[in-house]
């Protein structure tokens, strides 16, 4: 890794990952905040950052975005080394939206972006902050004191801050936090939009409906990294895969129906009187089981392969922590 590059050469490359973090550890005192971190964000992506609550997500937004230095290991962030010498064009390349958008509630949504344009030291501040209203649909709201505004409008206040540096990777720390369903759609539809523009985004959230729904990739973090990939990849290494048949009446001899099946590796009966089978290949398996299960007498009312949700992949991992049920 070349710590000595220099920033103005290091213009921000697209093809290059916009984040590579190898071994990053942060500690307060005695307390790790995360240890031995490493994954890499490509240029584009939506990267879901999940954990309990004090798991690291915040701190490692932090780190990376040169607030506090870490305590070992490396990073780059959108194209430079993560050392101190580098700081200001990480800054000036990157953005972070906190939890709480830090707005001034006394002053308008235009004053308030006005005073942070003036404060990055942006030269075409009015340009810039008319297409951060745009990009969040705020410009018939920019002469409203941010006081008057609901929590989900503030939040949007709250990214047109961020955008207006023009970031090439935007952190994103909770950003639908508190808000209601449709306030955190429009949040959402913001980060598609964004996506499509081709702006990297760090998301961190406990929404996992959420990450689910908006994030290529995800990483599951518990102070260390557990898992990164995308939310198929961790189901296929959680889960095994199962096909999940209900009939009308309960199979007279469902081991005779279903064991002899090719591909089936076993089966049981669950709770909710649905006959599961662990399956290599649930589309292989299906016709056949529809027509043995037919062939049977029975009715079957439906024969599908079983989905497993983001927060069942979290659950799984998270659950079983004892140290993070303590935090
Ligand atoms: P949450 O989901 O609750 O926001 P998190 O995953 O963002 O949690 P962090 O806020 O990064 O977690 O905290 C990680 C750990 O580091 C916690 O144990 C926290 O108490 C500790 N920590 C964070 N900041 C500091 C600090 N400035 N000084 C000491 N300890 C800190």
């Amino acid at each position: 890794m070349n710590l000595t590059a220099d920033p103005a050469t290091a213009a921000p490359s697209r093809t290059a990952p916009a984040l590579v973090v190898e071994g990053l550890t942060k500690r307060f005192g005695t307390r790790t905040a995360f240890e031995n971190v490493s994954f890499s964000v490509n240029h584009g992506e939506v990267f879901g950052f999940l954990g309990p609550n004090g798991a690291g997500k915040t701190t490692t937004v932090r780190t990376l975005g040169t607030l506090i230095a870490p305590t070992s290991g490396h990073a780059t962030v959108a194209g430079l080394p993560l050392i101190p010498q580098n700081g200001v064009e990480i800054r000036r390349r990157i953005a972070i939206m906190p939890e709480a958008p830090g707005l001034y509630l006394r002053l308008s949504v235009a004053e308030n972006l006005s005073y942070f344009a003036g404060l990055y030291e942006l030269t075409d501040g009015p340009a810039r902050i008319e297409r951060a209203l745009r990009a969040v649909n705020l410009l018939d709201r920019a002469d409203e004191l941010c006081r008057s505004l609901s929590k989900g409008l503030r939040q949007r206040v709250g990214l047109a801050r961020a955008l207006l540096s023009d970031p090439t990777v935007l952190f994103l720390d909770e950003p639908t936090s508190g808000l209601d369903p449709v306030a955190a759609g429009t949040v959402h539809d913001l980060i598609d939009a964004l996506r499509n523009r081709g702006v990297t985004i760090f998301l961190t959230t406990h929404r996992l409906a959420e990450a689910e729904r908006l994030c290529d990739r995800v990483a599951i973090m518990n102070t260390t990294l557990r898992l990164v990939g995308t939310p198929d990849e961790l189901r296929e290494q959680l889960f095994s895969k199962r096909l999940e048949i209900r009939t009308r009446e309960p199979l007279a001899d469902p081991e005779r129906v279903l064991a002899g099946l090719a591909g089936v590796e076993s089966w049981h009966r669950a709770d909710d009187g649905a006959y599961v089978l662990a399956v290599a290949d649930p589309g292989l398996v299906a016709p056949d089981a529809a027509r043995a299960l037919v062939a049977a007498g029975a009715d079957v009312l439906s024969l599908s392969p079983s989905q497993y949700s983001l927060e069942d992949v979290y659950l799984r991992l998270i659950d079983t922590d004892v140290e993070a049920q303590n935090r």
